[in-house]
């Protein structure tokens, strides 16, 4: 048995065009692994609390707010040395791992995650760096199996972006015995090389449910959870035995994370933005049940793991059987400042969290 606490990491994107263009004010700041968030506001009361600056601890602070500051500024490759190169070594010793992003929408989540064609993100760069190694590793009597599967959540309902059929119909949440939550029906998908990978998130990310808001038009009101499975055979060649260890990475990027009433939602889409925030709430009511009992505060603490299809998927992920990361992405503007603080302070409960993870070890596979 091997705890750990949940590695939170917060990152802080550029300005865009609409806070250039309204000359906002950056109110984040980050030295060494403290983020500041400095007032924001120009009319405040004296005795006003957001008057004075917070200071956050994390494990890792990304400054990617301005690409001139050479020493200073966090790309692309930075946070996935930093996040994503323990969890890939984490899950070929056979633990299972998992990062999600969490932030309003448009403060980065996709970008960190999935990224662009010419600045990759964490998901492609962990397929590519998977391959590297499984084929490094390869010899007669070690062998990898890589299989993908990739879902949507959205309204509460699952939906499989990896679907040949189109995937139009919703997926059952079901409970397995001894594996726990599963996903009935989900496409699983082998893969072979990176190239396999790639094309199927680009059908996948096309089939992604996206809503225009006024946030941000291509804000995406769902939550997109990839998984890679690696099989690692182990065969004895003189008696011809063999073992297996599995491990799942799970890569999930969140719903924005910012009330429903902000973006203008009415009718539809306010239904959506509760269902929405259904999951989100019950992540964040996980996610303190589980700081409680990781300060030992409330052992026995109820966690609410069935309350959401989100945080019932996720609950190895959640204080289980997993190496855990969480990016919180935020905008540097003072024209986002009550988002931003509660993005921080939602990443710093979720600090507390400590996992179990134990290595999946199945010698009479
Ligand atoms: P979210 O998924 O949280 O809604 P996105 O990842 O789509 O937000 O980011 C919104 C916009 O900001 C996109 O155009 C994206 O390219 C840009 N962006 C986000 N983070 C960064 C970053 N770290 N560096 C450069 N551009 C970024
Ligand atoms: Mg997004």
């Amino acid at each position: 048995l091997d705890d750990a606490n949940v590695k939170v990491a917060v990152r802080v994107r550029p300005f865009n065009r609409r806070e250039k263009e309204l000359n906002t004010k950056c109110v984040v700041e980050m030295v060494k692994n403290q983020t500041i968030l400095h007032p924001g506001g120009t009319n405040l009361g004296k005795a006003d609390p957001r008057n004075q600056s917070k200071v956050f601890a994390y494990d890792h602070c990304f400054w990617s707010m301005d690409e001139t500051e050479k020493e200073k500024y966090a790309g692309q490759e930075v946070v996935f040395q930093c996040l994503g190169e323990s969890l890939l070594n984490n899950a070929f010793q056979g633990y299972n791992a998992c990062i999600f992003a969490y932030g309003q929408t448009g403060s980065g989540k996709s970008y960190t995650m999935m990224g662009s064609v010419d600045q990759p993100g964490l998901i492609p760069r962990l397929c590519s760096a998977l391959f590297d190694r499984t084929q490094k590793e390869q010899r007669e009597q070690e062998s990898f199996t890589v299989e993908v599967s990739y879902m949507e959540i959205y309204n509460e309902k699952v939906r499989d972006l990896l679907d040949p059929k189109g995937g139009r119909q919703t997926l059952r949440v079901r409970e397995h015995k001894v594996l726990g939550p599963y996903v009935d029906g989900l496409s699983r998908l082998a893969v072979a090389c990176y190239k396999d990978i790639e094309s199927l998130m680009s059908e996948g990310n096309k089939s992604r449910t996206v809503a225009a808001t006024n946030m941000n038009e291509e804000s995406s009101r769902s939550h997109a959870v990839f998984n890679i499975i690696l099989t690692h055979t182990l065969t004895d060649l003189k008696s011809g035995t063999s073992g297996e260890k599995v491990s799942r990475l799970s890569l999930v990027d969140l719903a924005g994370s910012e009330r429903a009433a902000k973006t203008g939602a009415a009718g539809e889409r306010l239904k959506e933005g509760s269902n929405i925030n259904k999951s989100l709430t019950t992540l964040g009511l996980v996610i303190s049940a589980l700081a409680e009992q990781g300060t030992a505060k409330n052992k026995t603490k109820f966690v609410p793991y069935r309350d959401s299809v989100l945080t019932w998927l996720l609950k190895d992920c959640l204080g289980g059987n997993s190496r855990t990361a969480m990016v919180a992405t935020v905008s540097p503007s003072a024209d986002n400042y009550e988002e931003t603080l509660s993005t921080l302070r939602y990443a710093d409960r979720a600090k507390s969290i400590v996992n179990h993870a134990v290595v999946n070890e199945d010698p009479n596979a």
